[in-house]
């Protein structure tokens, strides 16, 4: 199928919740995906889509979308594309159908991320990981995914550095939104002016996601980085955006000033090929100041940004920094859309031709 004048159509799984509320916002004026199929559990079945969601994304539900029927998970679906926002409970087993019914499905949930034959990707960071959709001959579709939500924002912002200085180790502390934790959320008295020190799993995935992301191609396998890594991670009261305060040793030395000329200037495919979501800058350096603030700073670049801060050193090869990325835009919704165009562009999905100018 070409994608040419006529946008190609796609189904949402998990649409009726944070994240699919995402998809289907940023969908709304896509130039290449429309939204044409809503999917959620048999609670939302059979109602509109207006009906059966509590509407919590910034700005109107789209029209067109509000008046579709939300349709039973396990129903048939037409599209050839799929973007799953699906409960991890039954994401594993729904995204595996779907392959097989030859599919492309570009998943945010945790099931198949580590899977050695899926394909875990933050465009920027490592493209060249769609050459492990080639392993997947066990279904004529495909499965793809994006990272957890805070492993986006450390990727985007340890890349360049790894690739100009190289990594020894890195320590990361998070400060997570509530949004990271889906609706219903925490309980609100939990949240309120409190701080939760334990989101379970979630520093086993920031761990062992960007170990993945970050390795290399070593005689057709993927290599994990060779880096020692420690995650500890804390649900604060914010709404939106993770932040994330990072210790780093790098085998070479550095300056302030080729940090953050390194982050300055760091491009890759999705800016190359001019992707609709890509950011441009990837990174935004936030050099003084208390910045970046998850109130201030988290929609440049359309939340597709990562926000880099509070630059400090112990010595020529530690550093430490503050990161903030919005963990339902860059961090799921709008993640996966960009993976989605990434291997459009470059020819990679099955069945799936982009003809645009
Ligand atoms: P959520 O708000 O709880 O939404 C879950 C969605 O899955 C809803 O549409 C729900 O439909 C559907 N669902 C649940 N059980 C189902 C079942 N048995 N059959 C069919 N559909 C079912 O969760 P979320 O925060 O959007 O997260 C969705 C996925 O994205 C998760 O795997 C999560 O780990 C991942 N993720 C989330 C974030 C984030 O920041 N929130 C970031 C990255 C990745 P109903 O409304 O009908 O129940």
């Amino acid at each position: 199928m070409d994608v040419n004048d006529e946008r190609l159509p796609v189904a949402v799984l998990g649409a009726t919740g944070a994240v699919g509320q995402r998809f289907v916002a940023l969908l709304a004026d896509h130039p290449w995906f429309e939204v044409r199929e809503v999917i959620a559990s048999a609670r939302s079945a059979g109602k509109r889509y207006r009906d059966a969601c509590e509407w919590l994304a910034p700005g109107a539900l789209p029209a067109r979308v509000g008046e579709l029927t939300v349709r039973a998970l396990g129903d048939p679906v037409e599209s050839r594309l799929v973007f799953s926002a699906l409960d991890a409970s039954v994401a594993r087993d729904a995204e595996e159908a779907l392959a097989r019914a030859g599919k492309v499905v570009c998943s945010n949930a945790s099931s198949w991320r580590m899977d050695p034959r899926v394909p875990l990707l933050v465009p920027e960071v490592n493209p060249s990981h769609l050459a492990l959709l080639e392993a997947q001959t066990d279904w004529p579709g495909a499965l793809l995914t994006n990272p957890n939500c805070s492993t986006i924002g450390l990727t985007l912002a340890l890349k360049p550095l790894q690739d100009a200085f190289g990594l020894e180790s890195v320590s990361v502390v998070s400060l997570q939104a509530m949004s990271g934790a889906g609706t219903p959320t925490l309980r609100t008295l939990d949240m309120l002016a409190n701080v939760v020190p334990l989101i379970p799993g979630e520093e086993e995935k920031l761990e062992a996601e960007t170990l993945k992301i970050l390795g290399e191609f070593d005689e057709d396998a993927l290599q994990p980085a060779d880096l020692r890594l420690w995650a500890q991670c804390n649900r604060v009261p914010v709404v939106d955006g993770h932040t994330l305060c990072v210790t780093v040793q790098l085998e070479d030395e550095a300056t302030e000033e080729d940090l953050l000329d390194v982050w300055r200037s760091f491009s890759s495919a999705p800016q190359e090929l001019e992707l609709p979501t890509a950011p441009d800058p990837v990174v935004v350096v936030h050099a003084e100041g208390p910045a970046p603030q998850p109130r201030l700073h988290l929609d440049a670049g359309g939340g597709m940004a990562v926000h880099v801060g509070r630059v400090k050193s112990r010595d020529p090869r530690t550093w430490q920094f503050t990161t903030l990325s919005h963990n339902t835009l860059r961090g799921a919704a709008g993640g996966s859309i960009l993976v989605a165009e990434l291997a459009l562009a470059l020819g990679r999905l099955p069945g799936l031709r982009l003809s645009v100018e």
